[in-house]
């Protein structure tokens, strides 16, 4: 999305504002980012230090009730925002919080079979889909793996 998309959306009834723009292009420069409202206003603040957190959160709510961003929730317990995009599902590790996007030919992949499983016309859908990344697979098959008799051994022999 490009600020004459923005402009577009808000269609002559909401100023561009300084503030909204400024929200606007973080969210564009971070856009696998996931940011929370305290995230942006961080990242505000640094440079302009009279916008508040109240201002963002303002903004955020004004962006999403005009489909300029969508509300993600993935289940840390905080709302995160980021630009909305059609055909964009996500992949949650819960061990690590690590979020994967789904995108392109995968996601055009799941359109096709939800569109052909059912004779609801979709819009839109989005896929929230919770387990482990690679990192934290790796990591847990390691710590449950079973020890082998000659380690215990070998790990007896150390102790005496
Ligand atoms: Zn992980
Ligand atoms: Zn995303």
């Amino acid at each position: 999305m490009n600020t004459s998309e923005l402009r577009e959306k808000l269609d002559g009834r909401y100023k561009l504002t300084r503030q909204r723009e400024l929200i606007f292009h973080i969210l564009n420069s971070y856009a696998s980012r996931h940011l929370s409202a305290k995230d942006i206003y961080e990242i505000v603040h640094e440079q302009y230090p009279e916008i508040g957190l109240p201002t963002v959160y303002r903004t955020l709510e004004l962006f999403s009730t005009l489909a300029v961003v969508q509300k993600l929730d993935l289940g840390d317990g905080c709302q995160r925002y980021e630009l909305y995009s059609l055909h964009h599902h996500h992949q949650i590790c819960t061990a690590c919080g690590k979020v994967i996007e789904i995108k392109g030919s995968l996601a055009d992949t799941l359109d096709t079979a939800m569109n052909a499983m059912t004779d609801f016309s979709i819009l839109d859908f989005r896929l929230y889909i919770y387990g482990y990344c690679k990192d934290c697979q790796s990591k847990r098959n390691h710590s449950s793996l079973p020890r082998s008799p000659d380690q215990n051994t070998t790990s007896r022999s150390n102790v005496i």
